[in-house]
């Protein structure tokens, strides 16, 4: 039987589009993956296209342009904000640390990215380690939020869940990326969407419009749900029914 997605469309995991949301690569200092290995792997491990997210500068990831035209892989470019609280994926706006000094507080510039027309959506918000902080459920009181990182292929099933949970109570979406800073997680976790995305413009404009999930690449990476977690992988999706857009991901997954 075909399976029913949320936005409900009937359509198999195979028709999906999946985005990688946050990589980081060569060009943002801290990350081992050049473009070479990034493109051949995000192949190998089934991504449809990723999204390039160096710190504090949309700029670092311009080489993308040309070695997406030249592989003819997609590859879109956002950037890794670090304000007061914690770390922000935006996607939409084309600025550096000049634009957007770091560590403002994250309402501020949520608000402000939206005013520009891009979307900030609060990374990893339940990673206890990181040493630039963490919202964790000071997100509650976030408002102007069109999504959270909600799986995050670098961080722990407990960390995932809270962050889920939490965006499943603001009732907002989540989005899926893996966080890879090399090759050995690389679309670990993406985001699906119901059609092809070819532009940042049309990222941005699906992000907005609500149809997409966090998926894990059981494929590649095995699934954790088969180990009690309640990570979805898209085999689990693909056997869900009647999703709603608004049906919680962590519902769905204790649903018989
Ligand atoms: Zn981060
Ligand atoms: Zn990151």
């Amino acid at each position: 039987m075909q399976p029913t997605l949320p936005w409900g469309k009937v359509s198999t995991s195979v028709s999906m589009f999946k985005i990688d949301l946050h990589v980081h690569t060569l060009f943002g200092g801290d990350s081992v993956l050049d473009p070479e290995t990034l493109v051949a792997r995000s192949r190998q491990v089934g991504l449809d296209a990723l999204c390039v997210t160096e710190h504090h500068s949309y700029f670092l990831s311009d080489p993308y342009k040309k070695i997406s035209q030249a592989t003819r892989f997609p590859i879109f470019q956002g950037l890794e904000y670090r304000a007061m609280e914690g770390h922000l994926l935006i996607y939409g706006l084309h600025i550096d640390a000049e634009d957007l000094p770091p560590r403002l507080p994250m309402q501020w510039t949520i608000d402000w990215v939206q005013s520009q027309g891009g979307i900030a959506v609060p990374a990893h918000p339940f990673q206890r380690w990181s040493v630039n902080g963490f919202p964790g459920r000071k997100l509650w009181e976030m408002k102007n939020l069109i999504a959270v990182e909600t799986l995050n292929g670098s961080l722990n099933d407990e960390e995932n869940r809270q962050a889920a949970e939490t965006a499943e109570r603001m009732g907002i979406r989540g989005i899926g990326g893996s966080d890879a800073h090399g090759p050995a997680v690389l679309g670990r976790a993406y985001t699906v969407f119901p059609e092809p995305i070819r532009t940042e413009e049309e990222l941005v404009a699906a992000l907005r419009q609500g149809r997409y999930l966090p998926v894990w690449n059981h494929r590649y990476y095995g699934c954790p749900s088969r180990s009690g977690s309640r990570v979805p992988c898209a085999e689990v999706l693909a056997d869900r029914k009647n999703l709603s857009p608004q049906t919680p991901l962590r519902k769905t997954e204790e649903s018989p």
